[in-house]
C-alpha cells in the first residue's frame, strides 16, 4: 500500500505530471488548524475531494501553493502526488455499495467527477429511515411523505441504482448475484443476474430475531420493512372498523395489542399506539370505549424494560407507560405466538388481536458464511476496525449487518442508527483512501447517548456530556436531540441547507415529477 512517505522518491518528470494534474483539477489546499499538518486538498468550487478535518482555508491553485510553501516542501510534494494519484486511480474504480447515505455522498464527490462508478443495489425501490417505521405502523406518519425514490436520488446525486436482492457472492470472480425480480402477478421484471465490483460494501441491515419461537413467523408482525409497518397499520384500522360495525359486544382480547420486546422500538410503539388508536376512535367510532376496550401489553423476558439502556431512562419510561395504562410485563418469556394471542412460558395466555415482534435482531440469513466470509451466531459479517471483512480486503461491511470490534468493550459496536450513520461517514473517507492506496483508518464508535421517543407524550434519554459522562434529559430538549439524528440522516441525503430550510418551509425536499415506484 502506498503512503505519502514512500511516494516522496518519485522522479521529477512524474512530479511535473502530477503538478500539472493538480493544476488541471484546480485544488484548494489548507492546513489542519489543530495538527498544523497538511496541506489538505479539496477541489475548488466547493466540491470536497478529501479530508475535511480543519477549519482554516488557504485558497490558492497549485502553482501559488508551491511558491507559498516552497516547491520542495516535503509535505507539499508528497501530498500533491497523493492527491493526483487519487484522481488518476479513481477513474478506473468501480464500487458496488449498498447504503443510501454513503452512495449519495460518494456520488456527489467521486461519481460527479467521474472518479468512480458508484452502484447502489437495493431490493426496495424507495428508502425510508428505519427508526420511523413504528410511527408508520402506529399511523402517526404517512409512508408516502417519508419515502425517497432510489432511482431519482441516484440521478440527482450521480450514482447508479440497481433494483435487486443480493443472494450470492463470488469473491474470486468479484461479482454479486441478484435474484430475479417478479411482480405481484408472477411476471418476471428482471432475470437473475450478476454485477461486477472492484470494492464491495455490504450494508443490508438486520431483521427481527424471533429466536425460532413457535408461531412467531406466522402470527406476529415484525417491523423490518415499510410494507410490514403499513400492514400492521391496516390491521389496526381494520380491527377498529370491525369492532365499530359488529352487532355483538366487543369480546375480550378483540382490541388488544401485544408487543413482544420492551426495547426502545417496543416502548416507543406502545406510547404511539396509545395515542393514535384514540385519535382514530375520536373520528366517530363511538361504539369503542378506549379506556375499557383497548389494551396494550408490552412483554419482555428481561427483568426491566429497555434492558440495553441506563436504568434511569428505563424507570422514567416505565412510569410514563404506567400512567398511560400500558400494561408492562417484564420477566415474561414468550413460549408461543397463537393466532389470537401469546402464550407465556408459565402457561399464561395473553389474548390479543394483534401481535408485534420487536425483540432482538439478527443479520439476514443469506449472509451466513457467504462465500467463506466469517459470521457470528446472529449471522453478522465479522469485520476488522477498518470495516473490511476478516477474510477479504475488498469486501467491506457496515451498519447492523456488521460485527465490528469496540476496543474496551466486551460487545461489538451496537446495531443502532447512530452507529450506521457514523460508519457511513467513516466509509466515505475510507473508500477514498483505499483507492488512493493510502493506509486505511480504524473506526471508533462514539456513543452520543440514547433517546426514547414516546410520541406526543414525551422524549426521555441521556446524552453524552463533554466530560464523558451521561446526563439525563427529558421533554422538549430531548425531543430536539431525537429529531437531530433524523436531520443528520436527511442532511446526508439532501444537503444541510435544504434540510435546515425544510424545517421552516415544508416541501422543499426534491421529488420526481412522475411516480417511480
Ligand atoms: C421500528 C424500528 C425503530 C428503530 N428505532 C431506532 C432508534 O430510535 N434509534 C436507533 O439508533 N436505532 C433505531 N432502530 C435501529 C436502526 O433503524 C438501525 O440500526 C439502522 O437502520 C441500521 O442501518 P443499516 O444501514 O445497517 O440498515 P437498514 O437501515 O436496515 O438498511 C438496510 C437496507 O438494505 C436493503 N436490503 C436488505 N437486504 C437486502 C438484499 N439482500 N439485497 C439488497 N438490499 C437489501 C434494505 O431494503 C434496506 O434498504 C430502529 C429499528 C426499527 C426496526
Amino acid at each position: 500500500m502506498k503512503t505519502a512517505e514512500n511516494q516522496g522518491s518519485a522522479d521529477t518528470s512524474r512530479e511535473a505530471e502530477l503538478l500539472s494534474k493538480a493544476a488541471e483539477f484546480s485544488f484548494r489546499a489548507r492546513m489542519d488548524k489543530k495538527t498544523n499538518e497538511g496541506p489538505i486538498f479539496e477541489r475548488a468550487k466547493g466540491s470536497v475531494v478529501w479530508d475535511v478535518n480543519g477549519k482554516e482555508y488557504i485558497d490558492f491553485n497549485s502553482g501559488q501553493m508551491c511558491s507559498a510553501l516552497g516547491h520542495n516542501h516535503p509535505t507539499v510534494t508528497a501530498a500533491i502526488k497523493q492527491a493526483c494519484d487519487t484522481m488518476l486511480h479513481a477513474h478506473s474504480s468501480h464500487y458496488n455499495v449498498k447504503e443510501i447515505e454513503l452512495a449519495t455522498r460518494l456520488g456527489e464527490s467521486l461519481g460527479k467527477s467521474e472518479g468512480a462508478r458508484i452502484t447502489l443495489v437495493d431490493r426496495s425501490r424507495t428508502h425510508i429511515w428505519k427508526p420511523l417505521l413504528h410511527s408508520i405502523a402506529a399511523g402517526d406518519l404517512r409512508r408516502s411523505q417519508q419515502e425517497l425514490d432510489y432511482l431519482a436520488q441516484a440521478h440527482w446525486s450521480h450514482f447508479h441504482y440497481r433494483n435487486g436482492e443480493m443472494i450470492g457472492l463470488d469473491r474470486v470472480g468479484r461479482t454479486i448475484t441478484l435474484a430475479a425480480l417478479v411482480d405481484e402477478d408472477g411476471r418476471e421484471i428482471t432475470p437473475q443476474s450478476s454485477l461486477a465490483y472492484d470494492t464491495l460494501v455490504i450494508a443490508v441491515g438486520s431483521v427481527t430475531n424471533d429466536f425460532g419461537t413457535p408461531g412467531a413467523a406466522k402470527f406476529a408482525i415484525p417491523l423490518d420493512t415499510p410494507e410490514q409497518a403499513s400492514r400492521f397499520n391496516r390491521r389496526l384500522v381494520n380491527a377498529l372498523l370491525r369492532a365499530q360495525s359488529q352487532h355483538e359486544p366487543i369480546r375480550p382480547g378483540q382490541l388488544h395489542v401485544a408487543i413482544i420486546g420492551a426495547g426502545a422500538t417496543g416502548a416507543e410503539l406502545a406510547a404511539e399506539l396509545h395515542h393514535t388508536a384514540r385519535q382514530i376512535i375520536a373520528y366517530g367510532l363511538d361504539k369503542i370505549d378506549p379506556e375499557h376496550d383497548l389494551r396494550i401489553v408490552l412483554i419482555d423476558a428481561a427483568d426491566r424494560i429497555l434492558p440495553a439502556l441506563p436504568a434511569r431512562i428505563a424507570n422514567a419510561t416505565h412510569d410514563l407507560l404506567d400512567k398511560l395504562g400500558v400494561e408492562v410485563r417484564t420477566g415474561a418469556r414468550v413460549a408461543e405466538v397463537l393466532p389470537d394471542g401469546v402464550k407465556l412460558a408459565d402457561g399464561q395466555i395473553i389474548p390479543s388481536e394483534l401481535v408485534v415482534w420487536c425483540a432482538g435482531v439478527r443479520a439476514p440469513a443469506f449472509l451466513r458464511a457467504i462465500d467463506g466470509l466469517e459470521t457470528n451466531r446472529i449471522d453478522q459479517l465479522l469485520v476488522r476496525r477498518t470495516l473490511q471483512t476478516t477474510q477479504d480486503d475488498r469486501v467491506f461491511a457496515m451498519g447492523d449487518c456488521a460485527s465490528c470490534p469496540r476496543p474496551g468493550y466486551p460487545e461489538p459496536v451496537p446495531p443502532r442508527a447512530q452507529a450506521a450513520h457514523q460508519m457511513g461517514e467513516f466509509m466515505l473517507r475510507q473508500l477514498r483512501d483505499a483507492i488512493a492506496g493510502r493506509p486505511l483508518r480504524e473506526f471508533t464508535y462514539r456513543d452520543f447517548g440514547s433517546l426514547v421517543s414516546l410520541g406526543k407524550y414525551s422524549t426521555i434519554g441521556s446524552l453524552m456530556g463533554l466530560i464523558g459522562r451521561n446526563f439525563f434529559i427529558e421533554g422538549y430538549f430531548a425531543r430536539l436531540a431525537y429529531r437531530s439524528l433524523y436531520q443528520m440522516h436527511e442532511a446526508a441525503l439532501h444537503g444541510r441547507f435544504r434540510t435546515l430550510l425544510g424545517l421552516v418551509v415544508p416541501g422543499v425536499r426534491p421529488a420526481p415529477t412522475v411516480k417511480l415506484h
